[in-house]
This record gives C-alpha cells, structure tokens and sequence, in this order.
C-alpha cells in the first residue's frame, strides 16, 4: 500500500512518514503544493493525505485538481484550522476525510486503515453492526429481521453505508440519492433521514446514523 503526504512542516511530514512505515505503508513525501501535485498525478496511490494550509498551492486546491482526473483515490486532509466552514469546503472539495491538528498517531491510523478498506470493490452486502444490505435483492435485515424500506429510504442508508467511515456532506446526499444539486432545499433530507431512523434504531438509546452537526451524516463506529 502506497500513500503520498504532502505536508510542509518537515517535523510532521517525518514523523508521519516514520510511523506509517512502521505499520509497512510504502511513503512518498511532497514538501509543498506543486510537488504534492506532481506526484499525486503521476504516480498510483492508495491513498493521500494533504495538509490544509501549504506554501504555493493549498490542500484544498490540491485535492480540487486531483479529484479531475482521479475520483477514487481517498483523500484524508490534515486542518489545524477547525471552523466548520473550512471542513465543508474540504469535504466539498472532494476530500473523503479530515483531521484536526493536533492529533494522535493511533487516530489517523486508524482513519486512514477505514479509507483503505472502504475503497475496495463495491460488494454486494454492506453491514453495520447487525444491520445488513443486500444491494442484489434489495433487502434490508436488521439482527436476521427484514425491515421494509421505501426505494428512497434504500437509496439514502446504502449512499451511507456504502461510505461508511466517512462523512457525508448534505450536499454529497442528495447529489447521490435525489440526483439534484441543493441550495434551494434539502429538508426533505432531514425529512428522510428520520423515517430511516425510525426504522432502524429501534434499541434503546440506539444511534446508527450520526448526525455531523452543519457538515451531513455518517455511519461509523463510535470514537
Ligand atoms: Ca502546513
């Protein structure tokens, strides 16, 4: 497994590089925007993780070019800034995760061990936890018991469980499940996610869809 960091600082870019050698990734490392670019688009990566704030061309304009010629390859990048605002554009931008700094070795791991695992092929069921879709009949079975969706309803919880791991942007949601660009309104999201909701989370206390308050939603395991 290949991963290119384009990081800067040279004390974090050592320092991730080391680590994730540790754990046997094999690791380029970009000092600034335009190297960053160069590689990322001639050469095959796994994954790649970009820092925000760069010298020259920034993470997000990064990730921007990347994301034309290559829509697959996931894109973690790395904020010392942590507005809302500036996690959205990422995720706009067509980042599939971020990370704030400071943060612990242990937690972009493990983040990125999500990344790698959720870009492999498309499989016919997606589970979590007891929940389980089968994309080929059509059918959702929670702890071995079928529960009854509506089309858009199967639409909307395998866009999440599909990107499980990561987080969904509102806008990303309703590009995929009600095939429009928002702005205008995307209540009927919230609307959606509820019915989804109240069919699924039916343990006390049971929370499968996480809400990212301003940013959409996600299914993952809780940190
Ligand atoms: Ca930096």
């Amino acid at each position: 497994m290949k991963i290119l960091i384009v990081e800067d600082e040279i004390g974090i870019a050592n320092f991730l590089r080391d680590g994730l050698e540790d754990e046997n990734y094999s690791v380029d490392v970009a000092l600034d925007g335009s190297r960053g670019l160069e590689l990322a688009t001639n050469r095959i990566y796994d994954l790649i993780l970009v820092d925000w704030m760069l010298p020259g061309t920034s993470g997000i304009e990064i990730t921007k070019q990347i994301r034309k010629t290559n829509k697959k390859v996931p894109i973690v990048f790395l904020t010392a800034k942590d507005t809302l605002q500036d996690t959205v554009n990422g995720l706009e931008a067509g980042a599939n995760d971020y990370i704030k700094k400071p943060f612990q070795f242990e937690e972009l791991l493990a983040r990125i061990k999500v990344q790698l695992r959720t870009n492999e092929e498309e499989p016919t069921t997606l589970s979590f936890q007891g929940l389980v879709l089968d994309t080929t009949s059509h059918q959702v079975f929670k702890n071995g018991v079928e529960i009854n969706l509506t089309k858009k309803e199967f639409s909307l919880l395998y866009f999440l469980l599909k990107n499980k791991g990561k987080v969904c942007t509102r806008n990303d949601i309703i590009k995929e499940v009600w095939e429009i660009n928002f702005e205008t309104d995307s209540s009927s999201l919230d609307v959606y996610i509820n019915f989804l909701r109240k069919k699924l989370e039916t343990g006390v206390g049971e929370n499968i869809i996480q809400t990212i308050r301003g940013i959409g939603y996600t299914i993952r395991e809780r940190e």
